[in-house]
């Protein structure tokens, strides 16, 4: 009988702890600048999603860049706001400005030539974005297990377009999580991409103080 009471009262406990903490409804729709809703903790940008030409992103026979940076993007945001963290999820073509703690634009490599040569990298554009990116080279090292190039490797990487739209508390920083072009990375992260974007939460969660509020992935 006390068995099964302790039972009963520890199912409950966990029906009532895996209860979402925001039931509204949320919208995951990529805005594309709306000047009334330009304020939030933290920015998250797929790359090149909302394009159809110009610079639409890397590809290989493993992916397309332009396909895995909104799904990543989106379960970061899903898991920010369920968290109670505020987002403004954005696409490429963003073009107000955006009054943030942190902002995140999410990308994977390209390079052309011999693709596992590349990796992970960071880019920023200036110094006071270097504490939070040498926090995520530390928490991403720890997954990933191939190549990191040096920050700003790229002229794109430190004069990334949308850096003139964001006012950051902390940093903003373009995230390559990868090449897609080289085979073992892209296996590696194709079937990653949802633990990818909790993985980029968790990070934002943490480097604004809530580090508790979402769990850190198992990969
Ligand atoms: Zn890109």
């Amino acid at each position: 009988m006390r068995g099964w009471l302790i039972i009963s009262i520890t199912l409950l406990l966990t029906a009532c702890s895996s209860t979402p903490i925001n039931q509204q409804k949320v919208d995951y729709l990529p805005q594309t600048g709306n000047p009334s809703n330009n304020r939030a903790e933290v920015f998250i940008q797929a790359g090149h999603e909302g394009r159809s030409s110009g610079r639409v992103g890397a590809s290989s026979q493993y992916g397309r860049e332009i396909k895995w940076t909104p799904v990543v993007a989106d379960a970061a945001t899903r898991y920010l706001r369920q968290a109670g963290i505020s987002v403004i999820r954005a696409d490429a073509n963003w073009r107000s400005k955006a009054y943030v703690k942190l902002a995140l634009f999410i990308h994977f490599d390209g390079v052309a030539g011999d693709a596992c040569r590349t990796g992970a990298s960071i880019g920023y554009d200036d110094s006071s974005d270097r504490p939070a990116a040498m926090a995520w080279k530390r928490l991403y090292s720890s997954y990933f297990p191939y190549n990191w190039r040096t920050d700003n490797f790229t002229r794109n990487l430190s004069r990334y377009y949308m850096f003139k739209y964001t006012r950051t508390k902390d940093a903003e920083l373009v995230l390559e999580l990868g090449a897609i072009g080289c085979r073992a990375q892209a296996l590696w992260l194709k079937p990653r991409l949802e633990k990818l974007g909790k993985l980029v939460a968790y990070f934002a969660a943490r480097r604004l103080g809530y580090g508790d509020r979402i769990q850190k992935p198992i990969m």
